[in-house]
């Protein structure tokens, strides 16, 4: 039985069509509409699965929603959550899948109106290629869904999200958005970073053929900039306290090599190894 009547998402690209063949794969709602700016995403979206209907008319896409799920640009979800809300009716949700949670979290907790309740998420899958030709119906299969709920969420909302997601995703956990956003800056958002700083070191001196090791490190780099500057920006304060540590682990390794501490280097790649280990 299919969990919602009907879900719009807004935003058909890498996430938002993924989602929709997702929940199309598992009847997870009667109808799903998708709402985009540009007819041919509609056009392919549908072709593709991904939805029933494509409206590019908002108000329409919204009204009759028992769920609205925001998979637009992290500097958009806060302007259309603004703008959709007031169309949804008295007992929808909306949600949404941005990367970064705290400022998006507080401000609809603040500003959306009464009638819709808000509940945060963000599943941590997806790659660096873009728009509905990159979606893909198992993305989200063995990965992780956090949900981001505060005071204000409300919890009759948050079940009926969490049990969405559970049928999504492989496991859905909680955290608040602070949480989220200093775990996903050490992870996720300093890596990309990293990856692009890596990328830069070593354009000057190009080999005809990278080592693997390389290309596997460097691959998240192709990441479209329009994406990321959004959620580095957004997420810059827990980023920076992330960049600060790694800062620190760097000039320690570079004393470690200038000293020829062999020992102190093995003891230290080391822990890296077990860490990582670990993390299988
Ligand atoms: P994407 O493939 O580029 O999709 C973004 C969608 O938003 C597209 O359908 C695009 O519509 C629409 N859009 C872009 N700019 C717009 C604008 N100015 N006005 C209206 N619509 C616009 O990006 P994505 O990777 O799916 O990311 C979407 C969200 O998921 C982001 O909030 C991101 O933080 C989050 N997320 C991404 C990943 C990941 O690995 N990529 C993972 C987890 C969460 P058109 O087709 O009309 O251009």
């Amino acid at each position: 039985m299919p969990l919602f009547k009907r879900v719009t998402i807004v935003g058909l690209g890498l996430i938002g069509g993924s989602l929709g063949m997702a929940m199309q794969r598992r009847r997870l709602a009667t109808t799903v509409v998708g709402l985009s700016r540009k007819l041919a995403t509609l056009r392919r979206a549908k072709a593709r699965g991904a939805i029933d209907v494509g409206m590019t008319n908002a108000r329409r896409a919204v009204q009759d929603a028992d769920l609205v799920i925001l998979a637009t640009p992290v500097d958009l979800i806060i302007p259309d959550a603004l703008r959709l809300a007031h169309w949804m009716r008295p007992g929808s949700i909306l949600t949404d899948v941005g990367s970064t949670k705290a400022h998006i979290v507080s401000t609809l907790d603040q500003r959306l109106p009464q009638h819709v309740a808000f509940v945060g998420a963000h599943p941590l899958a997806g790659s660096e290629q873009r728009g509905i030709d990159a979606a893909q119906p198992r993305l989200f299969e063995d990965s992780l869904c956090i949900l981001t709920p505060t005071q204000r969420t409300d919890p009759r909302s948050l079940a009926r999200v969490k049990r969405f997601w559970r049928a999504v995703a492989d496991r859905v956990i909680e955290f608040t958005p602070q949480q989220h956003d200093r775990v996903l800056a050490a992870t996720s958002h300093l890596t990309h970073l990293l990856a692009s700083c890596l990328t830069l070191t070593a354009d000057s001196t190009p080999l005809p053929s990278p080592p693997p090791s390389f290309l596997e490190m460097t691959r998240i780099a192709k990441s479209d900039p329009d994406l990321w500057d959004d959620i580095f920006v957004t997420n810059r304060v827990a980023l920076l306290h992330a960049m600060d540590r790694f800062d620190h682990q760097w000039q320690t390794l570079r004393t470690l090599l200038k000293r020829q501490d062999r020992a102190a280097l093995r003891r230290l790649l080391a822990r890296a190894q077990t860490t990582r280990d670990a993390l299988d």
